[in-house]
C-alpha cells in the first residue's frame, strides 16, 4: 500500500467497503492471500457452502451439494462456512469475529453467514445489514427446536435457512424458547422491545454504512491487540480453560473442574501475598472444594469455577476484579458492568458480562444464557427461585452486595439448596 505523504487524505466518508478491505490487509500483517478468512471468503466466492475437512464426516459432499441448491432457490445472499471454532483460534472461537472476518474478505456488501456457534451443535448467523432478514434469531431458534435437536447439521442447516427464506427468524425464536422463558415471553431478555416502525434509523445504518464498517474494523483490530496483551494477570484463568469447559460434557466438566480446584490449592499455598488475600483465596478454595464435592449439574459445576475465579482474583491482588459473565459463567470473566433488567421484573440489575454478551445486549439480541432445570424443564438459571439456587440469587458474583461467593458458601447458602 501507498505511503506516499502527498496523496490527499481521505475523508472517512468516501471509504469503501474496499478500501477498507485493503486497510484491514494493511492493519494486520500476514493477512494477505492466504490467512483463513481469506481462505474461506475465497472458497465462499466459487460455492455458497464451505465445510472444513474436519467437518466432512457431519457435512457429507452430498449433503453439501443440497445447501447449495437449497441457498440458491432462496435467491438470498446465503453463505455457510463451517470451521471448527477453539480457543485462541484465528477467531478465538468467536463465531461472530469469524462472521465479520470472512464478511470483510468478501469484500463486504449485504450477506447472511452461518456458521458454527459458541455451543457444540448450535449454529448461528450474522448479516449485513444487521437484521435485514432477523437470520440471528433463525439461527438461535434452530438450536432449541425439539424436532431437529438430533437430526445432524445438514438438517439444522437447512432449517435455519427455511427460517432465514421465510424472514420469520424472530417469531420462531420467541416461539422455540417460550417454554424457557414461562409466561412472559420477550424474544429478548432485555425486556425491551424491538424498535418499530421508523425509517429513519435504518437510512442511517445505510448511509453511515461503511463508517460503522470502519468502526467495526477498528473495534476487532483493537480487541485483538487486547487480547494478545491479556497475559498481564498471573492469577487469572486463562481463556482456552473457558473455552475446553464449555465444549466439554457434565464430566469432562467436572474433571476440568477438579484440576482448577487443585491448581487454585496449590497457588494459594505457594503465594506469597498479603495474609488477607491468601486467607481470601484459602477460602474460595474451600468453598469450591465444597459445591464441587456436592455439584449436581453445570450449574454447580459453573459455580466451582466462579468461586475458583473469586480465590484468583484475591491472589492477583487486583482490586475491583469483576466476576465470571453473569448470563453464562462458562464464557469466562466480565469485560464490565452493563444494566440489565430480567424478564417480567421491573428492578434494573447492574451485571458484570463478556465481550459477547455485551455486544449481543447492544443489539437487542439474546445472549447466550447457562440453563438450569426447574422442575423438569429448562430455564435460564437466573430465573430459579433465589432460594432454591444460590447461583440466581448471586449471578455467579454479579449481584454480591459487598461479600463474596465463598461467604455465601460458608455460611450454608450453596448446602442449603440441596434437598
Ligand atoms: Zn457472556
Amino acid at each position: 500500500m501507498s505511503t506516499d505523504p502527498r496523496r490527499p487524505v481521505r475523508t472517512a466518508l468516501a471509504l469503501t467497503a474496499s478500501s477498507l478491505a485493503l486497510l484491514l490487509c494493511a492493519a494486520s500483517p500476514g493477512a494477505a492471500a492466504e490467512s483463513p478468512g481469506q481462505k474461506i471468503a475465497n472458497a465462499l466466492r466459487a460455492s455458497p457452502v464451505y465445510v472444513d475437512p474436519s467437518l466432512a464426516t457431519a457435512v457429507d459432499p452430498a449433503q453439501q451439494r443440497k445447501l447449495v441448491d437449497r441457498i440458491r432457490q432462496t435467491r438470498l445472499p446465503i453463505r455457510v462456512a463451517l470451521v471448527p471454532l477453539v480457543e485462541g483460534d484465528s477467531w478465538d472461537g468467536d463465531p461472530q469475529q469469524l462472521a465479520e472476518v470472512v464478511h470483510d474478505r468478501m469484500g463486504g456488501g449485504p450477506a447472511i453467514l452461518i456458521t458454527l456457534g459458541t455451543y457444540r451443535d448450535d449454529i448461528a448467523a450474522e448479516e449485513w445489514p444487521d437484521d435485514a432478514h432477523q437470520a440471528w434469531h433463525a439461527a438461535a431458534a434452530v438450536s432449541f427446536q425439539d424436532d431437529v435437536k438430533d437430526a445432524g447439521l445438514p438438517r439444522r442447516i437447512a432449517r435455519a435457512i427455511e427460517i432465514i427464506e421465510a424472514g420469520n427468524g424472530d417469531a420462531e425464536y420467541k416461539k422455540a424458547t417460550a417454554d424457557l422463558n414461562g409466561p412472559a415471553t420477550h424474544a429478548s431478555p432485555t425486556g425491551k422491545p424491538k424498535p418499530s416502525g421508523s425509517a429513519f434509523p435504518r437510512f442511517l445504518a445505510f448511509a453511515l454504512g461503511p463508517l460503522l464498517l470502519l468502526a467495526a474494523a477498528g473495534m476487532l483490530l483493537r480487541r485483538r491487540a487486547r487480547l494478545r496483551g491479556e497475559v498481564a494477570t498471573p492469577f487469572a484463568l486463562p481463556r482456552s480453560v473457558f473455552a475446553a469447559a464449555r465444549s466439554a460434557d457434565e464430566a469432562g466438566l467436572r474433571e476440568r473442574a477438579t484440576e482448577e480446584v487443585v491448581r487454585l490449592g496449590e497457588e494459594t499455598r505457594a503465594a506469597d501475598g498479603s495474609p488477607a488475600a491468601v486467607e481470601r483465596a484459602l477460602d474460595a478454595y474451600a468453598a469450591a472444594g465444597t459445591v464441587l464435592d456436592h455439584a449436581r449439574g453445570i450449574p454447580d459445576l459453573a459455580g466451582v469455577f466462579a468461586l475458583i475465579a473469586e480465590g484468583r482474583a484475591a491472589l492477583s491482588g487486583a482490586p475491583g476484579a469483576l466476576p465470571l459473565c453473569f448470563f453464562h459463567p462458562l464464557h469466562g470473566p466480565a469485560a464490565r458492568r452493563l444494566p440489565w433488567r430480567p424478564l417480567g421484573r421491573r428492578e434494573q440489575l447492574r451485571v458484570a458480562a463478556c465481550e459477547t454478551c455485551i455486544r449481543a445486549i447492544r443489539t437487542r439480541r439474546a445472549p447466550e444464557v447457562l440453563i438450569d432445570r426447574r422442575d423438569g424443564r429448562p430455564v435460564p438459571y437466573f430465573e430459579v427461585p433465589a432460594e432454591e439456587s444460590l447461583w440466581a440469587a448471586t449471578g455467579y458474583g454479579s449481584l454480591l452486595g459487598g461479600d463474596s461467593l465463598a461467604t455465601r458458601v460458608q455460611r450454608g447458602d450453596f448446602t442449603r439448596t440441596l434437598t
